[in-house]
C-alpha cells in the first residue's frame, strides 16, 4: 500500500491540475495559488464528486478569493498575542502553540491563510524551543494546544520529541493535539503514529470534519485507532457557506461524527479572514442550526455555537433564545418553542442554614 508520505507528495498543487478530469479554465485561478497555496492530495481530491461541490470548495482556489475586502489577514490579533513566534497566549492558563507551517491540504476559508504554507510561516528547531522556553517559565499554563499548519505532518520523531519536551513540563496537565489528518490525510494514522502519542496521555485531539461526505470507511479507520488509543476526539466545524450552511447537513455530519466515536466540540461562525468572505454566513444562520440540533438529536451531537471575536477577544458563545426572561420566575423557551416557568431562587435572602460537615460528609440540616 503506498505510503502517506507518497501520497502527499502525489499532491496537486496547480489548478492547471485539475483541467484533464474536470474541464475548468484554470486560468484565472493560477493567480489566487501563487498567493495562497494550493494543495490537494489524492486521498481527499477522491472525495470529490463534481465541480464546486462542498468538498471541492474546501480544496480549490476561488477567484473570489482575490475579490474580498472587507476582512483583515490577522482578525484574531493573535500575532500581537504572541509573546514568542508560532505561540499565542490568550487565554489565562492555556496556550496554543504552532509546530508546523504546512497541511495535507490547504482550506481556501483557513483563518491562518495569511501564513500556513508560505514563507511568512517559518517553523524550526529554534521556534520551537523559543516556545518550549516560554512554556517552562509560565507555570499558569496548565493546557497546550499543539497546532499549525498541521502538527501530525510532522515525522513521529519529532512529534515524539516535542510531545516529551511538554510532558517534561509539570504544569502542562493536558495537551491537546489540533489536526485535520484524520479528515485530509488519515492515511496518516499509522500504528507507528499511535505508539508515539499514546505515552503522552492525558492527551485529547481535536480534529475538523465539516461535511458528511468527509467521513468515509479511512478517516473512520483512522478516528477508531486514535480513540483506541484512549485519545479522547472532539471536532470543531467551521460554518461555511455552500458546504455546510444547512440544518439537515450539518445534523447528518454531527450524528455521523457520533459513529465514529468523535464528539462534536466547536461550531465556528467563520472568521473575518482576507481571502475568505464568500464562505461567511450570517449569524442568524449558525443559530438557525443550533435550533434544529438542541433537543431535536442527541446532545452529545451539539456543539458549542461560538465566534472568535475579531481583535482577539476570544471564542464567544452564541445560543438561540432558549432565556426568555431571568428574575422571580425564569421563562424558558423549549427546543418546539413551548414556554416553561421555573421559580427561581431569591439570591438577596436571609442566609439559610449553613451547611455542616460530619465525617467528612457534607450535608444540610440534621440529615
Ligand atoms: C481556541 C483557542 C484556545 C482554546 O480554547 P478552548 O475554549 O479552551 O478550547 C486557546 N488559545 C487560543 C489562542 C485559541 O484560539
Ligand atoms: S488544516 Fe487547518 S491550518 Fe491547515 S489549511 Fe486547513 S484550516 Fe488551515
Amino acid at each position: 500500500m503506498e505510503t502517506w508520505q507518497k501520497m502527499l507528495q502525489r499532491s496537486i498543487t496547480k489548478p492547471a491540475d485539475l483541467t484533464r478530469k474536470y474541464g475548468i479554465d484554470p486560468q484565472p485561478l493560477e493567480k489566487v495559488a501563487e498567493l495562497y497555496p494550493m494543495r490537494v492530495n489524492p486521498y481527499y481530491l477522491s472525495l470529490i464528486r463534481s465541480v464546486d461541490d462542498p468538498i471541492w470548495r474546501q480544496a480549490v482556489p476561488s477567484v473570489n478569493e482575490l475579490t474580498d475586502s472587507v476582512c483583515p489577514a490577522d482578525p484574531l490579533d493573535e500575532e500581537n498575542q504572541s509573546p514568542v513566534t508560532n505561540l499565542v497566549h490568550r487565554y489565562p492558563d492555556r496556550a496554543l502553540f504552532l509546530v508546523c507551517a504546512q497541511c495535507a491540504m490547504y482550506c481556501r476559508f483557513c483563518t491562518r491563510k495569511r501564513k500556513v504554507g508560505g514563507e511568512q510561516m517559518q517553523v524550526n528547531r529554534e521556534t520551537i524551543e523559543q516556545g518550549l522556553d516560554y512554556l517552562r517559565g509560565h507555570s499558569e499554563i496548565r493546557d497546550v494546544i499543539v497546532s499549525g499548519g498541521d502538527p501530525l505532518l510532522l515525522t513521529d520523531e519529532k512529534i515524539d520529541w516535542i510531545l516529551g519536551e511538554l510532558r517534561s513540563i509539570r504544569h502542562i496537565e493536558i495537551i491537546r493535539i489540533g489536526s485535520r489528518i484524520p479528515v485530509v490525510l488519515p492515511q496518516r494514522i499509522t500504528p507507528g503514529l499511535i505508539r508515539v502519542l499514546r505515552k503522552y496521555q492525558p492527551l485529547y485531539l481535536n480534529t475538523h470534519f465539516n461535511h458528511p461526505d468527509e467521513i468515509t470507511t479511512s478517516s473512520a479507520k483512522a478516528c477508531t485507532r486514535l480513540a483506541d488509543a484512549g485519545i479522547p476526539l472532539g471536532n470543531q466545524t467551521v460554518l461555511l457557506r455552500g458546504v455546510n450552511d444547512d440544518p439537515e447537513v450539518m445534523k447528518r455530519l454531527m450524528q455521523r461524527l457520533l459513529t465514529i466515536r468523535v464528539r462534536p466540540y466547536y461550531l465556528y461562525q467563520a472568521d473575518m479572514v482576507q481571502g475568505t468572505d464568500h464562505f461567511r454566513t450570517s449569524v442568524e444562520e449558525g443559530i438557525e442550526i443550533i435550533r434544529a440540533l438542541r433537543g431535536h438529536t442527541s446532545g452529545l451531537g451539539v456543539p458549542a455555537y461560538v465566534i472568535d471575536a475579531p481583535g482577539g477577544g476570544g471564542k464567544i458563545p452564541v445560543l438561540p433564545d432558549y432565556l426568555q426572561s431571568l428574575g422571580d420566575e425564569v421563562v424558558l423557551k423549549n427546543y418546539r418553542g413551548d414556554t416553561y416557568r421555573y421559580v427561581n431562587v431569591n439570591q438577596q435572602q436571609p442566609e439559610q442554614e449553613p451547611l455542616r460537615v460530619v465525617n467528612c460528609k457534607v450535608s444540610s440540616g440534621g440529615a
